[in-house]
C-alpha cells in the first residue's frame, strides 16, 4: 500500500518527511503513515495541475471518457481489497464499504457518459452568428471529510477530470489512505502525470496556499458549514468559483397515510448508514400523531437489536463513531435532550465493546423531542433520533423548514397532490419520497441554505467544472 503524496506523477513525502498516523477508530491501531505536508507541497502540486492542464483538456472527451471507464473497471476489479481499506480506517460496517466503492465508480462511468454530451449551443441573435462555448475552468482544488473518503473523492474527480481540468486534493487526515488508494489505481488506469495530484497534511495551510494561488479557478469543498464558510472568505482573493457541499439537518416527516411497518424500514435505512455520520441521513422525525406510538415502539425496538462491532466483522450494523471529538458530541447531544426533557425510548449511552476502543454509542430513539435541544438543531453525527409528533401538513412542514440547513428531506406518504405541494415546499435540495436513498450519481446532489450551493451528479456535476464562452460575431453586412 502506498503512503505517499502525488505530485506530476511521483509518489513523494513531505519535505521536511514528516508523517501522520491514521488509525482504526474501532481499535486505534495505526493503519498507516502519510506525509504531514503544506503550503509548499501545496504550491508544487498547482504547479503540476497547471503544466498539465492544456494537454489534458486539448483531449477529445472520448480519450478521457476512456481513462474514466478504465478506473471505474479498475475499482471493481479491486473492490475487496479497497473496500477492506476503507472500513479499516473509517470503521463502517464492509457491505457499506464495497458499497461506496460501487457508488464512486458510478461517478466515473456517469462522467464518462456526460462529458460526451457536452455540445455548443447557438442562440438565434439577428445579424450576428452567436456560439455559445463551454471549456474546462482550469486547475480545480477538491477538499474532501472522512465519512465517504472513496465516495466524496470520486464524485470531485470524476467530473472534473471528464471535462478536461486538472486537480489539486486533500483528504480528510482520518482517512488519508483510501484517497491514496484511488489515485494509485488512477494512475494504474492512464491518467497523465499531474492530471491528478494529491496532498495530506495540514488543512489550513493547504487550503489557504490553493485559494491564495490564482492559477486555482474553482474549489469544491465537502465538509462542515463552518470551514466552508472559512473557504469562501478565502476565495475571495482570487474570486475561485465554489461549490459546497456543506452540513445537513434532514427531518423524516411520517404522515398519516403511510404504513407504519414502510416508515420503519426507511427510517432505518437512511438513517443507520454509517452510524448515523452521513450528511444527508435523518436528524430529525416528524410523525403524525395518529401513527406516533406506533412508530415509536417498532422503531425502538428495531433499533436496540442493533449490533455494533468492528466493520469487518460479520453482521455488523454499526461501527465506531470516526474519533473521540465525534462521540463526545453526541453524547453531549444526547445529554442536552434528556436534560430538557427528552424521554430516552432505547439507547442513550455508550457501548462498550470487549478489546474496542470507546468510540461506540447505542442506537438511541428519543421521544418528547423539541426546537430547543441541540439534537434538534445541530448535527449530531450519529445514531441519535429524535421524534416529535404533528398534527397536520402545514405544522410538519413549518417545523422541518425551521432549520438553518437545507440539504435533504425525507417524506413518507401516498397522497399524490401532497407530494407535489411538499417538492415545491420544502426547502431542501434532496426530497426522498418514500426513498431513504436518493443519492445516486445520475441526478444533481446539494444542498440550499447553510448547507452550501452548487451540484454533483450527472451532467450538472459537469458544469460546475465548465465555464462558458460567449462568442459573437456580426454577420457580414449586418450594421
Ligand atoms: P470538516 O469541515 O471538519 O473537514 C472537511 C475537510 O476540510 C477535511 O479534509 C479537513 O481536513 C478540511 N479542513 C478543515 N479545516 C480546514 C481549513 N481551515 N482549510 C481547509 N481545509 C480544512 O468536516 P468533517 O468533520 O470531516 O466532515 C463532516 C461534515 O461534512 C459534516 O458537517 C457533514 O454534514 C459534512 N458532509 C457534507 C456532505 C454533503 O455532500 N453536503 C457530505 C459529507 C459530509
Amino acid at each position: 500500500m502506498r503512503e505517499g503524496n502525488l505530485i506530476d506523477g511521483r509518489w513523494v513525502g513531505a519535505d521536511s518527511g514528516a508523517t501522520f498516523e491514521v488509525s482504526d477508530p474501532a481499535t486505534d491501531r495505526v493503519v498507516g503513515r502519510v506525509p504531514d505536508a503544506g503550503a509548499d507541497e501545496a504550491r508544487r502540486a498547482v504547479d503540476a495541475a497547471f503544466g498539465a492542464f492544456s494537454a489534458w483538456a486539448a483531449k477529445p472527451a472520448i480519450e478521457r471518457a476512456k481513462v474514466l471507464e478504465a478506473l471505474s473497471a479498475r475499482l471493481a476489479g479491486d473492490r475487496e481489497e479497497l473496500a477492506a481499506l476503507l472500513t479499516e480506517e473509517q470503521g463502517k460496517p464492509l457491505p457499506e464499504a464495497r458499497a461506496e466503492i460501487d457508488y464512486a465508480r458510478s461517478f466515473f462511468e456517469v462522467s464518462a457518459k456526460a462529458c460526451q454530451e457536452i455540445r455548443d449551443e447557438t442562440p438565434s441573435v439577428p445579424g450576428k452568428k452567436v456560439l455559445v462555448h463551454r471549456r474546462p475552468i482550469g486547475v480545480a482544488a477538491a477538499i474532501t471529510p472522512w465519512n465517504f473518503p472513496m465516495a466524496m473523492l470520486a464524485k470531485k474527480i470524476a467530473p472534473a477530470m471528464a471535462v478536461g481540468c486538472t486537480q489539486v486534493l486533500k483528504p480528510a487526515e482520518q482517512t488519508p489512505l483510501s484517497a491514496i488508494a484511488l489515485l494509485d489505481r488512477a494512475m494504474a488506469s492512464g491518467v497523465p502525470p499531474g492530471v491528478l495530484n494529491l496532498v495530506t497534511g495540514d488543512p489550513a495551510a493547504i487550503g489557504s496556499a490553493w485559494l491564495e494561488d490564482p492559477r486555482v479557478r474553482k474549489l469544491s469543498f465537502t465538509g462542515s458549514t463552518d470551514v466552508g464558510r472559512i473557504l469562501m472568505r478565502g476565495a475571495a482573493t482570487n474570486l475561485q468559483r465554489l461549490s459546497l457541499e456543506l452540513g445537513g439537518h434532514a427531518p423524516m416527516i411520517v404522515f398519516e397515510d403511510a404504513s407504519v411497518d414502510f416508515a420503519v424500514e426507511m427510517a432505518m435505512a437512511a438513517k443507520y448508514r454509517n452510524g448515523g455520520q452521513t450528511c444527508i441521513c435523518p436528524n430529525r422525525f416528524l410523525v403524525h400523531r395518529s401513527l406516533h406510538d406506533q412508530f415509536v415502539s417498532k422503531f425502538a425496538s428495531r433499533s436496540a437489536a442493533l449490533v455494533s462491532g468492528r466493520g469487518r466483522d460479520p453482521g455488523i450494523a454499526l461501527g465506531p463513531m470516526i474519533d473521540d471529538a465525534a462521540i463526545d458530541k453526541v453524547e453531549a447531544h444526547v445529554a442536552d435532550a434528556i436534560q430538557q426533557g427528552a424521554t430516552v425510548v432505547t439507547g442513550g449511552r455508550r457501548r462498550r465493546i470487549e478489546g474496542l476502543a470507546d468510540r461506540f454509542f447505542e442506537p438511541t430513539v428519543l421521544t418528547d423531542c423539541h426546537s430547543g435541544m441541540r439534537c434538534w438543531k445541530e448535527e449530531t453525527f450519529g445514531p441519535v433520533c429524535p421524534i416529535r409528533g404533528f398534527d397536520d401538513e402545514t405544522e410538519a412542514l413549518a417545523q422541518a423548514n425551521d432549520s438553518e440547513y437545507g440539504l435533504a428531506s425525507y417524506v413518507v406518504t401516498n397522497d399524490p397532490a401532497r407530494i407535489r405541494r411538499l417538492g415545491d415546499e420544502l426547502r431542501t435540495g434532496i426530497i426522498g419520497v418514500n426513498d431513504p436513498g436518493p443519492a445516486v450519481a445520475a441526478v444533481p446532489f446539494g444542498g440550499v441554505k447553510h448547507s452550501g450551493f452548487g451540484r454533483e451528479g450527472g451532467r450538472w456535476g459537469l458544469e460546475e467544472y465548465l465555464e462558458m464562452v460567449t462568442v459573437s460575431s456580426l454577420e457580414p453586412g449586418a450594421e
